[in-house]
């Protein structure tokens, strides 16, 4: 039976038998970290489906769905174009390990939305694009060096798990057990939205450096936009040293415009060499891209000699269902994801306001996130980690009681789909103030 009361007990027995069934099989019982709950404790929900706006988990319950799949479902679960066109795909078979025109579709319709992208290649995940975009900005400019900005996160690259060392423009230290020093010596690790400390390490190491890779705006500490000057000083100074921009727009790409990030600010002149591209482009499925100067590009197999490749790469099913996405994601879409991100971030606001809980919304696009903190803004990773964590955990589990399933961490961007209307934001809007009640005793 399903439940769409929206007053769940705090325990959720078919979620935790699978979770102690998975954890006997899997580390954590998960598959990715931030699923197992660990910064908000309590038992990871597992769920069995998803339909326009909500998740349905194992105990019957209904959610509110506003991590979308950490960015991919944007047009919201099962939508019926994307339904049609996976059902069509998978009807001619899976996968052929040859080129296949959908393939091609699916590139022309990148290059066609984001202008500065000249030719792409197709990939399986967010950190194959990163990762071979890396490759492919060293094979190019025959330089090792990599600059990286704290709190930004481009999946899991040895190179790119990197924290600072320190000092402005020592080398990085491996951010992980597994991770050789060898593989983060060659990073540098600069706090976002630092021009100064970019021109510093340009002025030591600018001869060596092949590429500066940024989230376009972040995601991964909580949403952090660029400041203008930072964007400035990314897009000179790799100019003037002839290292290359990478603009990771793998959370921000498609979904907060048509073009994504770059499609809201920065002009063709002062755009990244190479872009990178995942989640809403595979419209729940994996599929990623990384592309940009053609020139760039050539340098990639078979055209040049920096090797690249992958079994399941450019998948029929997957790129059938990211050109559905993205055919989809109409202007009117972007409007409405907008519109309803900005009602939802004043709630919010107002929410946390009235029980006096201390907080920040700060937005990318309709890309938001809520900071517990007493700070005016967040532009870096140190500022972001200021917050009131047992605060954000009483918010989350009393949303999640009343049928609203949010970010399991302090850290990431909200996310909100075609399907989300008014009705399910006024379902989300009455469950914040008990939400900000529980924020406000936990943030004791
Ligand atoms: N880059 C950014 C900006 C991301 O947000 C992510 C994932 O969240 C990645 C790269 C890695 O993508 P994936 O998880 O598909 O490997």
């Amino acid at each position: 039976m399903t439940d769409v009361s929206g007053v769940y007990p705090a325990d959720a027995p078919a979620s935790q038998a699978l979770f102690d069934r998975a954890s006997a099989v899997t580390p954590g019982g998960v598959n990715s970290p931030v699923r197992a709950f660990r910064a908000v404790g309590g038992t990871p929900r597992f769920m069995v489906r998803g339909e326009g706006p909500y998740l349905f988990d194992a105990d019957g319950r209904r959610y509110v769905d506003l991590v979308c799949s950490w960015g991919p479902m944007i047009l919201g679960h099962q939508h019926p174009a994307v339904m049609d066109a996976v059902r069509a795909a998978t009807a001619n078979g899976f996968s052929f390990g040859t080129p296949t025109e959908g393939e091609v579709a699916l590139a022309e319709e990148i290059v066609a939305r984001v202008a500065p992208v000249e030719q792409v290649r197709l990939v399986s995940s967010g950190t194959e694009a990163t990762m071979s975009a890396i490759r492919l900005a060293r094979g190019f400019t025959g330089r090792s060096k990599i600059v990286k900005f704290a709190g930004c996160y481009h999946g899991h690259v040895d190179s790119l798990l990197a924290a600072a060392g320190s000092g402005v423009a020592t080398f990085a230290l491996p951010d992980t057990p597994g991770v050789t020093g060898a593989a983060a010596a060659d990073t540098i690790v600069l706090p976002y939205n630092d021009a100064e400390a970019l021109a510093t390490v340009f002025e030591t190491d600018g001869d060596q450096i092949a590429a500066v890779i940024t989230e376009a705006a972040a995601g991964n500490m909580g949403v952090v936009p660029p400041s203008r000057e930072f964007e400035t000083a990314l897009r000179d100074l790799t100019r003037l040293h002839g290292a290359l921009l990478v603009s990771d727009e793998v959370m921000t790409g498609f979904r907060v415009s048509k073009a994504g990030w770059h499609g809201l600010g920065s002009g063709d002149d002062g755009a990244p060499d190479l872009f990178t591209f995942g989640k809403v482009m595979g419209g729940g499925f994996p599929a990623a891209a990384f592309g940009g100067r053609a020139d760039v590009m050539a340098h990639l197999a078979p055209s040049g000699p920096v090797y690249q490749a992958g079994t399941l790469s450019g998948n029929p099913v997957a790129t059938a269902a990211g050109l559905a996405t993205l055919r989809n994601c109409t202007d009117d879409v972007y409007a409405h994801l907008l519109a309803q991100s900005g009602k939802l971030a004043y709630a919010v606001r107002d929410a946390l306001n009235a029980e006096g809980v201390p907080h920040l919304i700060q937005s990318a696009g309709s890309m938001f996130s809520v900071f517990f903190t007493g700070l005016t803004a967040v532009t870096n990773y140190d500022e972001a980690r200021q917050q009131n964590l047992p605060a954000f955990a009483g918010f989350f589990h009393s949303m999640l009681a009343q049928g609203v399933y949010l970010p399991p961490s302090a850290f990431e961007s909200w996310f909100l789909s075609a399907a989300h209307d008014d009705t399910v934001l006024d379902q989300v809007v009455s469950a914040l103030p008990a939400a900000a009640k529980e924020a406000a005793r936990m943030a004791q």
